[in-house]
């Protein structure tokens, strides 16, 4: 996911919109392409602003991603939708005036080279903070039996039936 800046580069304060929609695989770093969380697909859009000294870009826009997870109960697979805003800006890798930039706003800093911004881990982040903690089929999924494994939401066993539950237990020498 490449920006060539150029078009801006030399013009204080003007900005260009850019779009890119991929398959989520394409933007994750690769170490950890086996233990992510997630497939599906990726869009992006937003634009870039020249920050007025010609080696300081801001980029902004919202990741649209559909992701395929499992049901945190039961573990059938959910389809979730991600509407995610970024923000960051981009200082050109070889710049001498580095210094010079004000970074007491807690904007996370990359950097670029070549006249060209590559926002793919940008993306990649902003997708990894993201993550659902608990995903759900629906909020009242049935989960999976504790005892024999099966999906309660599609079947049913007979593990509870043979188990007694004490407090009827204790309900039953009431009535003896
Ligand atoms: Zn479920
Ligand atoms: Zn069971």
């Amino acid at each position: 996911m490449k920006i060539k800046i150029l078009p801006i580069k030399s013009s204080a304060s003007s900005s260009q919109p850019f779009s890119f929609d991929a398959p989520i695989e394409s933007v994750l770093a690769k170490e950890s392409r086996d233990s992510f969380w997630a497939s599906g697909h990726v869009k992006v859009e937003g634009f870039v602003t020249n920050k007025g000294a010609g080696s300081l870009f801001e980029v902004q826009g919202m990741v649209f991603a559909t992701v395929n997870q499992c049901c945190s109960r039961c573990l059938e697979q959910v389809t979730v939708n991600l509407d995610l805003p970024f923000v960051a800006d981009y200082r050109e890798a070889d710049s001498n005036a580095a210094d010079v930039y004000d970074t007491t706003d807690n904007k996370d800093i990359y950097f670029f080279s070549d006249d060209e911004i590559d926002i793919t881990e940008l993306i990649w982040e902003t997708l990894l903070l993201s993550e659902p903690l608990k995903i759900l089929c629906s909020e009242d999924c049935l989960g999976l039996c504790p005892d024999c494994g099966v999906n309660l939401n599609f079947t049913t066993c007979n593990c509870r039936e043979n188990k007694i539950d004490p407090r009827f237990l204790a309900l039953g020498k009431l009535f003896d």
